[in-house]
């Protein structure tokens, strides 16, 4: 394989976390530089030029508006760089699957785009960072790796960012996919797909924003009071997402406060609090006669992502939306 050359922007993040002490607990995220990252990949002798870029060196927790639309530049401007094979993102792995999903969105499936992160900071016995760094890379520059849109590289895996989620707190096993498993298993030094590409000349699906319009989540939970819909609305909700129990299910005086958002033109898009499964539409609840868009397989953090950029691009027809919570 040649030098390929990726583009490498970094956020933070675990995998950017230092202080530990070898066998401690506690640590900062974001501390390690993106040139420390790059030289010890270089040392490695892993066959690659990395033309790196801080955007951020924060907790994902804390990534918002200006470190994704300064995503999306610098993305976007590789379009017009012949030279450079891929991107690699560093990233915390709490909101990882937020911005994959939305950058997965909101760009063309041209060149490939990996996000990675790390359960363990750099100084950590048995630290995942730098074995997850080299698996992007690996990633990142493999000729079969484009047109599979926004991927997330954990744990010798690979996902797509629809399917990927954050599924353990602190195991270096954190990452699960649903409803597809992993796209692939990578190492530092192989790489195998298990299908080839779906989304080959892929244009971006929906127009990157301005800004983000409010969207918030509704928790449900027995006994839980219904006032906090209002709360939400009264507090400039532009779109509301259930994360209901089971298949996207809330005790009925919500619901009733939910398709009373609705009618006053507020979105609601039922999901669910369960880790895995679907919510489909007119089961147990009348989506249909209450306006409700049923998440399908997306979970509440994707879902809410999805559902701002639909409210920002001005889809407001329930069965045009529908649509695009049905696409993968
Ligand atoms: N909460 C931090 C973040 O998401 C650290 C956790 C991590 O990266 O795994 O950036």
């Amino acid at each position: 394989m040649t030098n390929a050359c990726i583009r490498v922007l970094a956020t933070g993040g675990t995998i950017a976390g230092r202080g530990a002490g070898g066998t401690g607990r506690a640590y900062a995220p974001g501390q390690v530089s993106i040139d420390e990252m790059a030289a010890e990949i270089r040392a490695l002798g892993i066959p690659v030029e990395l033309r790196a870029k801080a955007i951020a060196a924060i907790g994902s927790q804390d990534i918002g508006w200006r470190e994704w639309d300064e995503l999306h530049d610098a993305i976007l401007a590789t379009e017009n760089a012949p030279d450079i094979h891929g991107i690699v993102i560093t990233h915390g792995t709490d909101t990882a699957e937020e911005t994959a999903f939305l950058l997965d969105l909101t760009l063309p499936a041209t060149k490939p785009v990996v996000l990675v992160g790390a359960m363990r900071p750099a100084d950590a016995v048995g630290s995942d960072g730098m074995r997850n760094f080299a698996n992007a890379v690996r990633v990142a520059r493999d000729p079969d790796a484009a047109g599979r849109g926004v991927m997330v590289v954990m744990g010798d895996q690979v996902f797509a960012a629809s399917d990927v989620r954050k599924a353990r707190t602190t195991n270096v096993d954190a990452f699960r996919g649903f409803p597809r498993g992993p796209l692939g298993n990578v190492t530092p030094s192989s790489l195998d797909w298990f299908g080839p590409p779906d989304k080959l000349n892929r244009t971006a699906r929906l127009r990157w924003p301005h800004a983000l319009p409010q969207v918030d989540i509704v928790a449900a939970y027995a006994g839980m009071n219904p006032g906090v819909v209002d709360a939400l609305l009264n507090g400039g909700a532009r779109g509301l997402v259930l994360a209901g129990m089971g298949q996207g299910n809330a005790p009925a005086a919500v619901l009733d406060a939910l398709a009373t958002a609705v009618r006053s033109g507020v979105p609601v898009v039922r999901a669910s609090r369960v880790d895995q499964g679907y919510v489909d539409r007119n089961l147990e609840i009348d989506d249909d006669a209450l306006g409700f868009v049923a998440a399908r397989s997306f979970n509440p953090p994707k879902a809410r992502v999805l559902l701002q950029l639909l409210i920002a691009n001005g889809l407001s027809e329930i069965a045009e939306m529908q649509e695009h919570f049905d696409r993968r």
